[in-house]
């Protein structure tokens, strides 16, 4: 009857809480060990100049090597990291083997390349953040300009004048600030005015209709063309063919990034890939 079923369906759902907060606490149990036996590394994504034509840069972005269920994506545990705190942690050994990078393989990188980090709001509000970057970036001898901090506009909602003075203190370091998704959250050309960043990327999903939807197209000219009143630097999230690397040249675009150009990379997997994108974009006609 219908209270047997009510009784039978609360039932059910309080072991589909209690499985999901096992699951949750599974997964932090696994990044606390994960921390410790170093299972985190960093795949790079280049960032390709448009008027150099060749990687100026990278997007450093974590994998867990899950001894397990194999290489796991950001998606998979990030979110658990961030309501575990264990995120900062976690941010600091990502920041920590940016800056190891930068120092110890700019042959493979490229000279004067850069490196640009996430970073998420437990970490944004972490009162240590930047006491444990500049040790790590003085530690590491990381000039001016060459590590990059991405953080999304979320990152800014809770105290704007807050985050001002946070961001003033982190370009006081010679490290660049760059707003990560743009268009997908509540800020306005207008707010980014006030706030001391050096690059806007433009979401992905302006990018993916970028060939055929006429909105888009104007949205994206607009957005480059007033960022660069504002003096910043202008990157395409997500460019995946070469109509879209085109338009986005036409509308003076600063910098893409997506897969036509070339997925994130493994260490042992980037190289040579410098190089290649260099080839295919010097060429006549782009390679696939
Ligand atoms: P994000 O910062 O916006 O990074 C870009 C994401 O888009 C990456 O996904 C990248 O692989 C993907 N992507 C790049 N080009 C293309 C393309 O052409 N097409 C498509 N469909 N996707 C493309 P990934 O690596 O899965 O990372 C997802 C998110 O996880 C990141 O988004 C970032 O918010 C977060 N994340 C990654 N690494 C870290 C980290 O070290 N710390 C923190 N706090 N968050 C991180
Ligand atoms: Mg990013
Ligand atoms: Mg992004
Ligand atoms: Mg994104």
């Amino acid at each position: 009857d219908a209270k047997r079923e009510g009784k039978h369906q609360y039932r059910l759902f309080n072991d589909a809480m209690r499985d999901q907060l096992v699951q949750r606490m599974r997964i932090e149990e696994d990044l606390r060990s994960a921390l410790e036996l170093e299972q985190f590394e960093l795949h790079l994504q280049p960032l390709v100049s448009f008027t150099a034509r060749q990687v100026m840069g990278y997007e450093a972005l974590i994998r867990w090597r899950h001894p397990q269920q194999g290489l796991l994506y950001p998606d998979a545990f990030i979110g658990v990291a961030e309501q575990s705190g264990l995120i900062r942690e976690i941010g600091y050994r990502v920041i920590r083997e940016a800056c190891r990078l930068l120092r110890d393989e700019q042959a493979l990188l490229g000279d004067g390349c850069m490196i640009a980090v996430n970073l998420s709001p437990a970490q944004f509000s972490d009162p240590e953040l930047l006491s444990r970057i500049e040790a790590t970036v003085l530690e590491h001898g990381i000039g001016r300009g060459r590590l990059e901090l991405e953080i999304t506009e979320s990152v800014l909602m809770r105290d704007l004048d807050e985050a001002i003075g946070i961001l003033n203190r982190v370009q006081a370091l010679g490290i660049g600030i760059a707003i990560d998704d743009f268009g997908t959250g509540y800020s306005s050309l207008a707010y980014v005015k006030r706030l001391p960043i050096n690059k806007l990327k433009i979401d992905r999903s302006f990018i993916q209709t970028l060939s055929w939807d006429r909105s888009d197209q104007m949205i994206v000219e607009a957005i480059i063309a007033m960022a660069h009143k504002l003096e910043l630097e202008v990157v395409a999230e997500g460019v995946e063919d070469e109509d879209q690397y085109h338009r986005l040249e036409a509308y003076r675009c600063d910098i893409a990034q997506g897969y036509w150009m070339s997925r994130p990379q493994s260490l042992e997997s980037l190289v040579g890939v410098p190089q290649k994108i260099a080839g295919m974009l010097q060429g006549r006609g782009a390679a696939s």
